[in-house]
């Protein structure tokens, strides 16, 4: 399976330099000799006007969170099938900013993946150990449960490892933390969802740059990254396209 690059924006992009990102993106693809597939994930408010110009260029739309229900008395929020109509074909569920500031549970996240699925969306499903909870020892424990909690029985889309200790701090775990923690998600997998457990996508996502990401993709079971705050900038992006 071709490894996947995923930009997750985050809340940065307004109009202008979102609409000159992704046209950057659009070009430096272009100069990639058969490139893997890539997905955008920019805020809400600039689904809309991006989907048009990413028609074409080998880059699918992703959004980064969507509500459970299907419609109703939800102010504030957003439907699976809100992005759907948009043309968004992903959506990150169960970011760790997500769970810390939204309070979000494995319950929540598994209702969530069932809506985006329903939509016909492919959830993204984050999963990952605070420092905390690596200093205990208690990192397989919680992925673990973070799989089995967070992952509807149908599931069918992708896992994110993203240690949430490594997110935004400029230093990527380390490849052998890296390779346990792959094992280790692909045993749960495998044995919570049998044969498609043995091939569903697992990405990696923390300090993912284009300097670490030669090193992190070669990884055993690591179908791609997540990329944060590399994914701003297309001279930072387009490497780890390059090295997958
Ligand atoms: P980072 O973010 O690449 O900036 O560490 C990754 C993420 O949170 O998805």
């Amino acid at each position: 399976m071709r490894q996947m690059i995923v930009g997750n924006w985050k809340m940065n992009g307004l109009s202008a330099p979102s609409r000159e990102l992704v046209s950057a993106l659009a070009q430096g693809l272009k100069a990639i000799a058969n490139p893997p597939p890539v997905v955008v994930c920019p805020p809400f408010t600039q689904l809309a006007a991006l989907a048009p110009l990413l028609k074409g260029t080998g880059i699918a739309l992703g959004a980064q969170d969507c509500h459970q229900a299907p419609s109703g008395a939800h102010t504030g929020d957003i439907s699976a099938a809100m992005l759907a109509e948009l043309g968004v074909e992903y959506v990150i569920l169960g970011h760790s900013e997500r769970r810390r500031e939204h309070g979000e549970l494995d319950e929540t996240v598994r209702e969530k993946a069932v809506a985006a699925m329903e939509a016909g969306l492919t959830p993204i499903v984050c999963i990952g150990e605070s420092a905390d909870q690596r200093a205990a020892g208690e990192y397989q424990d919680v992925v673990g449960w973070q799989i089995k909690g967070s992952l509807p029985d149908n599931f069918s889309g992708v896992v994110a490892y993203e240690p949430v200790w490594a997110i935004g701090s400029g230093v990527p775990a380390s490849p052998q933390d890296i390779a346990d923690m792959m094992g280790f998600i692909r045993a749960e997998l495998t044995r919570q969802f049998g044969e498609t457990g043995k091939t569903m996508r697992i990405l990696y996502g923390g300090s993912v740059s284009g300097r670490e990401a030669p090193t992190i993709l070669p990884i055993a079971e690591v179908g791609g990254a997540l990329v944060g705050g590399a994914s701003l900038k297309a001279d930072a992006f387009l490497p780890i396209v390059r090295a997958a």
